[in-house]
């Protein structure tokens, strides 16, 4: 996709702090961290949303999702980590490639999200 950021950074035009690449997959660390450790993990094929996945990409997932774990605790997450898939407006989704952010630290992080 032409004018996808994520895109963009899968093809390195714009930089970015990468901490893992395969010919799927990319993990880097994104702009604005809201924990020490935060990082996203994207396809290098433009899949818009978690909405807009299919049974052709379950290979996929599964390898990213396999990858969460293994790249948290290289990033020193030995005692735990979060795992967020933002989707569509509703789930506040800014970057329409799906991406999983892993976020991360020594501190427990904040509770879930609650109505007030
Ligand atoms: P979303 O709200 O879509 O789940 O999250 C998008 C994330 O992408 C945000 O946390 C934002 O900081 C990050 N981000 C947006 N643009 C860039 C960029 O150009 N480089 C990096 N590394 N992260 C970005
Ligand atoms: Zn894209």
């Amino acid at each position: 996709m032409d004018n996808c950021i994520f895109c963009k950074i899968a093809r390195r035009e714009i930089p970015s702090h990468r901490i893992y690449e395969d010919e799927d997959i990319l993990a880097f660390n994104d702009i604005h961290p809201v924990a020490p450790v935060h990082f996203l993990l994207i396809p290098k094929l433009h899949i818009e949303s978690l909405a807009d996945i299919q049974e052709c990409h379950q290979a996929l997932i599964g390898k990213m999702l396999l990858l969460a774990p293994k790249l948290a605790k290289e990033q020193g997450c030995d005692d735990g980590f979060r795992t967020i898939i933002n989707t569509g407006r509703v789930g506040g989704q800014e970057v329409f490639h799906l991406h999983f952010h892993v976020i991360g630290g020594r501190e427990r992080l904040p509770g879930m999200i609650h109505y007030g």
